[in-house]
């Protein structure tokens, strides 16, 4: 499962320091707020307070992350460690979101962050190629080089979504494939950051809202019927729309319909979900009825150090919770990869000659065949 290719299109960089990263870095730039300094304690409890069960709760193990991550170097060796990480879970290609303006704290300008980010991925991706080509053909050990695109967040209780859009816009050759916005969802709709979103698509820009999370399909017609996005960060409470009878025959509301025929990539994350309470379970998340439906699911880690997860842990979780199999994981693989902020060309490429072949030799291989 670690070795087969991934496709990773939610996943916040604030969200996936190592535990050991984030003491060694507060120990480097003298912050004093973390609940503890032991690694593995550390781990624990970002699993823990992440798991309250409420969104805004889970929103406050952040402040200790992007506490630590307010130098160059602490951006640049976050970003680089991502890339290594995501590479060694079997992640081809990723999205990695981030908030520029949560890092201004001492003196980075915005597009100090930027760069200091982007450098640390671009080394990152060159030591997870060097371990790919020393570990050879086949990628053993789970090594295969990846490819990162960039997408810059904005928060959405601020104000400075449109300055964040206009950065995004200007790095787009850089490494920045896109645009989001993030945060607290109940009392900040999408339309609030309208200004940032029809500059976005006047300048042909891609972007992705976090919506339908924390709060429901309002907020999904409005990331997509006024604002125009491209995918939705979650969009899991699309079911709100769906009735499903006793004989499992179901209903599309008007705005599900809408979602499914438009193929509107849906940037599902199980684990968070579970952890913030939008969903009981990973065997009851909406996901199972949505890949049954035909909409374009997509599986995504949102954040590895608060739910503990990887991109191979969500997809054996799936596994078990619906007998998925390797045609399954292709399937959500291959969603991802259609549904990315990267030109068509080079989507292609990666479907046709790294995802494709490496699932076609899982499938035809007769002691796996359990799995399909
Ligand atoms: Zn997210």
């Amino acid at each position: 499962m670690r070795r087969v290719p991934k496709v990773l299109l939610h996943d916040h960089l604030d969200g996936g320091v190592r535990p050991a990263t984030v003491a060694d870095l507060a120990a480097q730039v003298g912050y004093a707020d973390l609940p503890t300094s032991d690694p593995t304690e550390l781990a624990a409890w970002f699993r823990t307070a992440a798991g309250s069960g409420s969104l805004e709760r889970y929103l406050e193990t952040f402040v200790h992350t992007v506490g630590v991550m307010q130098t160059r170097d602490a951006l640049t060796r976050v970003a680089a460690e991502c890339a290594v990480d995501l590479a060694g879970d079997g992640v081809v290609y990723a999205e990695v979101r981030f908030a520029p303006e949560l890092h201004v704290e001492l003196d980075l300008e915005l597009t100090e962050v930027v760069e200091a980010v982007l450098a640390g991925f671009a080394a990152g991706s060159a030591e997870a190629a060097e371990a790919a080509r020393a570990a050879g053909p086949g990628g053993a050990g789970g090594r295969q080089p990846i490819r990162i695109g960039v997408l810059l967040t904005a928060m959405r209780h601020a104000a400075r979504s449109r300055e964040i859009a206009e950065l995004a816009i200007a790095y787009r050759d850089r490494g920045v494939v896109g645009f989001d916005i993030a945060g607290a969802e109940a009392g900040f709709p999408p339309t609030r950051h309208l200004d940032a979103f029809e500059y976005m698509r006047r300048e042909n820009g891609h972007f992705t809202i976090h919506a339908g999370e924390g709060f429901g399909l309002p907020s999904i017609w409005e990331a997509l019927q006024w604002c125009g996005a491209d995918r939705l960060g979650h969009g899991v409470r699309i079911v709100d729309d769906i009735s499903v009878d006793r004989g499992g025959a179901a209903t599309l509301g008007r705005l599900a319909a809408y979602v499914r025929d438009k193929r509107i990539p849906l940037e599902l994350c199980p684990s968070s979900n579970v952890q913030t309470g939008a969903v009981v379970s990973i065997a009851e998340h909406p996901i199972g009825l949505l890949r049954r439906l035909g909409f374009r699911v997509t599986v995504n880690t949102d954040n590895r150090l608060m739910s503990d997860c990887s991109m191979t842990s969500e997809m054996l979780a799936l596994v078990d919770a619906f007998g998925y199999g390797w045609k399954d994981l292709q399937w959500l693989t291959v969603n991802a990869m259609k549904s990315a902020f990267l030109p068509f060309d080079e989507r292609l490429t990666l479907i046709n000659h790294i995802i494709k072949p490496a699932y076609a030799a899982l499938i035809d291989e007769p002691s796996r065949m359990e799995l399909t």
